[in-house]
């Protein structure tokens, strides 16, 4: 029996529904074994890293206490080094998630009348209250005298080249340009490797001064190369998302230059002191094993995307990316230009959950964010979207964001559930 007769068969959905699903998943099959290539090789990256880090079971223990030679809290953080090729990180549960990790990023490394440069227009929502957007004195850049500035994409979703170049000429306070890989909230293409790289050179050859930070968020393991090696300075990223491999309970990771990252992990615990203090007393197996599978289930995750992306598109709607554009990153929009459906769409996904399934999402001022956000999350870590997840704000043009599916054939199922309640066919 195959899959989809088990899906027709123990979910009573119409064979139309399953039939178009396989019909798209068959054109997808060239793509699915370049995923499965870029599977490999980031999996063997990261099967190389743990002999050549000498990971052993001990690195595995919980630490008490100041966490002095914890042992794994340290080879965790040296496996992340190796793995995207930086000269030092810190990665682990005492950095509570992405927002938390990037913030550290800016708190650490700017200082008053600095300016950060957005070269990726608008950062993720949660970000704008670090920076600071007219409510004072919450702790934001802003209540510390550092400035803003952000610099659009181009409509075709591209750096903006002269405006960023001629932005560094004349203003030297510019300390930080900052990147986000991935689209997060807006209706963009996410950023390639190759992309970021190039702009890094144009950016270092007129300002070697300036520090390049990329928040590399659901990035992760989606190429075989990842922006430390594109020339950026400093990158950080949840475990609740592609390096945690769905099997991280918590945390956060930062990469880069020693001497930044030293600074970052000042600011996570206290001057000098940095990351040498701070114990878990729970077990450090799952960062490792999550990381250990973090290629694997990225790649299922994407291959996911790409299916939701060639049905959608086939029934009429709009799609981001395309199922045959480049996927620097795991997240998928589909537009839906009606409130109905994207609350139909997003409902479907949670039934489809193993965790939760009877939970029934309903949209909520989430903490961080402008609008009501609905959201998807029958996950067993919470708010991990590395696992199927889905959301978006409730407004026009009423987009949904899914990403992950800890498998492909969890992912599908999402879709055909949504297919299903959609009465899309
Ligand atoms: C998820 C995400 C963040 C924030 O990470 P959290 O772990 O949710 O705080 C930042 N930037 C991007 C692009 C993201 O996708």
């Amino acid at each position: 029996m195959k899959a989809n007769d088990y899906i027709l068969s123990s979910y009573g959905f119409d064979s139309k529904i399953v039939e178009f699903v396989s019909d798209a998943e068959s054109k997808l099959a060239g793509k699915f074994d370049e995923i499965r290539h870029l599977a490999e090789i980031n999996h063997l990256k990261v099967i190389k890293a743990f002999q050549d880090e000498g990971v052993s079971e001990r690195h595995f223990h919980p630490s008490t206490g100041y966490g002095y030679s914890d042992d794994g809290k340290i080879k965790l953080s040296s496996l992340f080094s190796r793995i995207f090729r930086s000269q030092g990180a810190i990665a682990g549960p005492m950095i509570a998630s992405g927002t938390h990790a990037i913030t550290l990023c800016l708190f650490g490394l700017l200082r008053p009348l600095d300016t950060l440069l957005s070269i990726t227009g608008k950062p993720y929502d949660t970000l704008m209250h670090a920076i600071g957007k007219g409510d004072a004195n919450t702790g934001s850049l802003k209540d510390f005298a550092i400035s803003y500035m952000q610099i659009d994409l181009l409509p075709d979703g591209g750096f903006d080249y002269f405006k960023i170049i001629n932005n560094l000429n004349i203003n030297d306070k510019i300390k930080m340009a900052y990147i986000q890989r991935s689209r997060g909230y807006e209706l963009r293409r996410s950023l390639s490797v190759n992309e970021i790289s190039k702009i890094i050179r144009s950016i270092k050859k007129i300002r070697p001064d300036v520090i390049v930070m990329v928040d590399n968020c659901y990035g992760e393991f989606c190429e075989i190369t990842e922006p430390i090696e594109a020339g950026a300075d400093i990158i950080a990223g949840s475990l609740i998302k592609n390096p945690g491999g769905g099997l991280a309970p918590t945390g956060g990771y930062i990469a880069g230059k020693e001497s930044l990252v030293d600074l970052t992990a000042n600011r996570l615990t206290s001057p000098v002191i940095g990351a040498e203090v701070g114990s878990y007393n729970a077990s450090y197996l799952p960062f490792f094993q999550g990381l250990y599978m973090a290629p694997i289930v990225t790649a299922e995750a994407i291959k996911g995307a790409m299916l939701t992306s060639k049905v959608f598109y086939e029934l009429g709607y709009e799609v981001m990316p395309q199922a045959f554009d480049e996927r620097p990153d795991i997240t998928q929009s589909i537009v839906f230009n009606d409130e109905n459906k994207l609350l139909t769409y997003i409902k479907a996904i949670q039934k489809s959950s193993a965790v939760d399934s009877h939970v029934e999402p309903i949209p909520w001022d989430m903490p961080g964010y402008d609008e009501k956000i609905i959201m998807a999350a029958g996950a067993f870590i919470q708010g991990s979207s590395i696992e199927l997840s889905a959301d978006g704000p409730v407004k026009p043009p009423y987009i949904a964001f899914v990403q992950g599916g800890l498998s492909y054939i969890q992912h599908k199922l999402g879709l055909i559930t949504a297919l299903n309640d959609l009465k899309a066919l």
